[in-house]
């Protein structure tokens, strides 16, 4: 039909034009109109240090005061021996575009004397993520899965000018198959920018030595020249040197900026020049933010689920094997089912003869009982029967009753 010889491949692109408008060219807007109506999520993590400014950020990001200002404990206070993992939501709206944002804050990472294990719950809380997706994936009704994996973790670096430190690279090592990690480096206006150079140039270092995979835009074929250059810009500022600040102050040209005022000049969050917040933003919130979500679905998640059906005896090919035959996924089902109603058919069953081999004990003790009671009672009335029967004979026979011992004394006879 396509005019092609015998040597084409299978099932090839056969470019057709159409004879009049069809309407398929609207399905973005379908697709667009049906996300604004269910609105986004996303869920960022923030992990570092007490201090390091993450609720600061995170108020300067989505330009609200998701978090109060923190009461830091003095030192010496006794701020519990466990890093906490808590979580606030809420639902911003910007141009009619509703986004139900949540942060998962992890106070104590990093601030005991022994971190060793800092990682752990952070790690535990990711993965239990997951396993509450997995889990609705698995139910009959999958139509409406709630999705609260995290899709992206900010790892606040201290601004010490030097590379990183081992509990940096442990965190980042036991989570970066699991979560998108960004690192940035944290209230970068207190380094030079001579320092911030160096800084990064180590951490990069550092991250490429012991393998850690951190999240970069990824770049695709016949991309548009525009975004491949904003992506290129994106990659050459991580880890981002970033400044927060829920402030408003005077800029020396006069204008009102975000910024954090010093003797010597004022430090712009929002100009590029002075920090790479904009950059962050720019990746995290308006080009990126779908990207980070996929990727949390499609590799991370993926990868996790699989692992875990693997431990569990289910090889991946079954399963799919399963998701894509219908029968073979019935059957299953439907010897699952079985398999449960034989047992619990068995428990019935066993209950209910326990039941009335106790009922049975029961009645035989009681019946038991009920022949003693009889027994005796007719023994006793066959004993006054005598007695009465000897009484009888005595008085007929004329020979005095023989009083019961004691009633002598009491009539005074014998004395
Ligand atoms: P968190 O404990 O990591 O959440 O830190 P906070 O956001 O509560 O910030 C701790 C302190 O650092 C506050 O006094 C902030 O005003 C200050 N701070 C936050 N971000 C920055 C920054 O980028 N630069 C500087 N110099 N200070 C900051």
């Amino acid at each position: 039909v396509n005019g092609h010889s015998g040597t084409q491949p299978v099932n090839p692109i056969n470019r057709k034009k159409l004879a009049s408008w069809v309407g398929f060219s609207n399905l973005p807007n379908q697709v667009h109109r049906r996300s604004m109506r269910r609105g986004f999520n996303f869920t960022a993590m923030v992990v570092g240090e007490s201090g390091l400014g993450k609720s600061t950020l995170i108020n300067t990001l989505f330009e609200t005061k998701l978090y109060e200002p923190k009461q830091i404990p003095a030192p010496g206070v006794d701020r519990g021996r466990t890093v906490q993992i808590e979580s606030i939501s809420a639902d911003i709206e910007e141009n009619g575009v509703r986004l139900k944002l949540t942060v998962v804050d992890t106070p104590g990472f990093g601030d005991f004397v022994n971190n060793d294990e800092s990682w752990r719950p952070i790690v535990d809380n990711i993965e239990a993520r997951f396993d509450a997706y997995l889990e609705q994936e698995n139910r009959v009704n999958r139509l409406k899965l709630v999705d609260n994996r995290v899709h992206a973790c900010i790892y606040f670096i201290q601004p010490t000018g030097h590379s990183l430190k081992p509990i940096d690279i442990e965190f980042m090592r036991r989570l970066h198959t699991k979560v998108n990690l960004i690192p940035v480096i944290a209230k970068a206006d207190t380094l030079t920018e001579e320092e911030v150079v160096l800084s990064k140039r180590r951490v990069l270092a550092d991250i490429a030595h012991h393998g850690i995979r951190i999240f970069q835009p990824p770049q695709y074929e016949n991309e548009d020249e525009e975004t491949i250059q904003e992506n290129e810009e994106i990659i050459s500022k991580v880890p981002f040197a970033v400044v927060g600040s829920d402030n408003i102050v005077r800029s020396p040209n006069g204008r009102e900026v975000r910024g954090r005022a010093y003797p010597w000049g004022v430090i712009e969050v929002d100009n590029e020049e002075h920090c790479d917040f904009v950059k962050l933003r720019q990746m995290l919130v308006r080009t990126h933010m779908e990207e980070l979500r996929e990727h949390t679905n499609d590799i991370l998640y993926e990868n996790y689920r699989t692992d875990k059906l693997k431990a569990m005896g289910v090889s991946q090919d079954e399963s799919v094997f399963k998701e894509t035959n219908p029968a073979a996924k019935q059957a299953e089902e439907r010897a699952l089912h079985e398999a449960k109603l034989a047992k619990m058919e068995a428990e019935m069953k066993m209950v209910f003869q326990q039941k009335v081999q106790e009922k049975e004990q029961k009645l035989k003790q009681s019946e038991e009982e009920l022949y003693a009671r009889h027994r005796e009672m007719k023994e006793a009335l066959e004993k006054q029967r005598l007695d009465l029967e000897d009484k009888k004979r005595r008085v007929e026979s004329g020979r005095p009753l023989t009083p019961e011992k004691g009633t002598k004394k009491r009539f005074g006879i014998g004395k």
